[in-house]
């Protein structure tokens, strides 16, 4: 039943990746060399130098499984990137490692308490990679891993894709393929798709022949065995779930439904029990194994005492993911008691948390980021517009910049202009108030509002 899901949940979430420009939407990774320093700007990353090379070895980490159960506090002033880095460490998780976001305040429900909320937010940050062995369906294209090269050297593993169909003459493509696997370089793990009549490889991969040692083709053209019969009627399917995923189908009669909808409610304490027994079960029988993932809390200060007891205590499961806070708080009071402590979070916990700060940009970069957001946006500007953007943010703040270039770009279209122009970024400015004017006017006019 989890498996069914499982092919279902993937197809939602390639669907959630065709976004709408969002606040985030040009962030496409932290930007790293191989040798994990961050190169200025990249992968819509700019600048937060030091801030970005912690999260890639925190990433690195994560890929090594080396940190489950850890937590990273993201450190410092409002629209300094700590949600953009966020948001590219999960870009470079890739959709098998769980990642779930939440601001601080969305525990605050009345459908349900606020442990309750936390703990579904930590199941949906672990991953449960089910192996399951199914039936091939003819004509159906499948990847199979071959193991034991026959030659014995350099026990590789293969991987072959191919129709169904075309598996039962495999063996007879003989010569024809090898000759096409010599002429297209095929290197040690790559995978390939094998045209049966002309023996021609379409994709570029690692292929496997019959038991063979054909030394002919060269130390990185090695031919793998392949267990004959078995292979030929089954394939291996992986599926990555959560374990909230899990939960939901477990714990009411239409409960896949209530994974589209959101509305799980509470979740029994014996289903998730019996879901964690028969997940260790799966991991003890080799058809399963745990994949930590990443909670991101952002703005943790909205979280109360109680809140960060429960979580002080989740972060020591086994299976727990790696919990990422970030707010912009400094010495402030601990939601729920009078104790005043740095970002609003116990000692305690943050004494276990490793911190990465941010600091305010440079005008450069402010300019870098603005020129990436009217890029996102197909805004075009005129440099002396941008000049005058960035002036804004500087003196305003970054968001309200980028704010401004969606507006700018209207009343651009409006007067039928190509290319944002100095006047339209003032017009807007004028039109739309930043808080420090917004607080100004109220000032002036308090006496005419509302108390
Ligand atoms: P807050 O404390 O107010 O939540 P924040 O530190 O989380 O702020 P972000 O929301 O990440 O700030 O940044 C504000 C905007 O600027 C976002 O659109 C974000 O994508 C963009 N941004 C911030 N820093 C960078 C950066 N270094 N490179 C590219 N874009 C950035």
């Amino acid at each position: 039943m989890a498996a069914a899901a499982a092919v279902k949940v993937q197809e939602v979430r390639e669907v959630t990746r065709i976004e709408r420009i969002g606040a985030h939407s040009h962030i496409r990774g932290l930007g790293l060399d191989d040798g994990l320093e961050p190169r200025h700007v990249s992968q819509g990353m700019v600048g937060q130098l030091t801030a970005r090379r912690a999260a890639g070895v925190v990433l690195e980490m994560i890929k090594e499984g080396k940190i489950a159960g850890r937590a990273i506090l993201l450190a410092g002033q409002p629209g300094t990137g700590k949600t953009a880095i966020a948001m590219a460490m999960a870009q470079a998780l890739g959709i098998d490692t769980p990642f779930t976001s939440m601001a601080g305040s969305e525990i605050y429900s009345l459908e349900m308490s606020k442990t309750e909320a936390l703990t579904q937010a930590i199941r949906k940050s672990i991953g449960v990679r089910i192996k399951e062995e199914t039936e091939i369906i003819e004509g159906e294209v499948v990847e199979i891993q071959v193991d034991r090269p026959a030659t014995g050297v350099g026990a590789k593993v293969g991987k072959l894709t191919l129709k169904t169909t075309e598996m039962e003459t495999i063996y007879d493509l003989g010569n024809k393929m090898i000759e096409s696997l010599m002429k297209e370089k095929v290197q040690a793990g790559d995978v390939v798709t094998i045209d049966k009549a002309t023996g021609k490889i379409s994709r570029l991969g690692r292929s496997f022949t019959r038991a063979r040692d054909y030394d002919a083709t060269g130390p990185q053209t090695r031919f793998v065995q392949c267990p004959e019969g078995e292979l030929q009627k089954r394939k291996e399917v992986v599926h990555t779930v959560t374990l909230h995923e899990i939960d939901v189908i477990n714990s009411r009669t239409h409960g896949f439904l209530a994974l589209f909808s959101g509305d799980t409610g509470e979740i029994k304490a014996e289903v998730r029990e019996q879901i964690n027994a028969k997940v260790a079960e799966w991991r003890e029988e080799g058809k399963a194994e745990i994949v930590p993932g990443v909670l991101f809390i952002d703005e943790v200060h909205m979280l109360d005492i109680e809140c960060f007891s429960f979580l002080n205590r989740a972060l020591e499961n086994e299976m727990a993911p790696v919990v990422i806070m970030a707010t912009n708080r400094g010495i402030t009071r601990i939601r729920g008691t009078n104790y005043k402590s740095p970002h609003g979070i116990p000692i305690d916990l943050l004494d276990r948390m490793v911190i990465v700060s941010t600091s305010p940009y440079q005008e450069k970069d402010l300019k870098e980021i603005l020129k990436i957001r009217c890029e996102e946006e197909d805004c075009e500007m005129s440099d002396d517009a941008l000049t005058v953007l960035t002036r804004i943010a500087l003196e305003t703040s970054l968001r309200y910049a980028i704010q401004l270039i969606t507006t700018a770009s209207l009343v651009c279209r409006k007067r039928k202009g190509n290319e944002v122009n100095i006047e339209d970024v003032k017009r807007v400015y004028s039109l739309f108030l930043d808080e420090s004017r917004s607080t100004q006017f109220l000032k002036e006019y308090q006496d005419e509002f509302m108390f």
